[in-house]
């Protein structure tokens, strides 16, 4: 894979996530992704976006005050 904006080569890292919707925050941490060594874009597979969007659904469901709700993808996705 090369990287969709300036083609650079995709090397296997992680990443963290991070969405902000009303009041809850939610970061996800060591999320594995694939990450432009050039301009450091990072792409996710179709199995990890989707697990994205459980850990989100579920961390939205946790509270309606204001919160912040860190996931450990590693953890969340065992
Ligand atoms: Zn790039």
């Amino acid at each position: 894979m090369i990287c969709h904006f300036c083609k650079g080569e995709l090397e296997t890292s992680t990443t963290e996530y991070i969405e902000k919707q009303g009041n809850v925050v939610v970061i996800i941490e060591n999320i594995p992704c694939e990450k432009c060594k050039q301009c450091g874009e990072t792409y996710f597979s179709t199995a990890v976006a989707e697990k994205i969007n459980d850990i989100l659904d579920s961390a939205k469901n946790i509270s309606s005050m204001l919160t912040v709700t860190v996931v450990d993808y590693s953890k969340a996705a065992a």
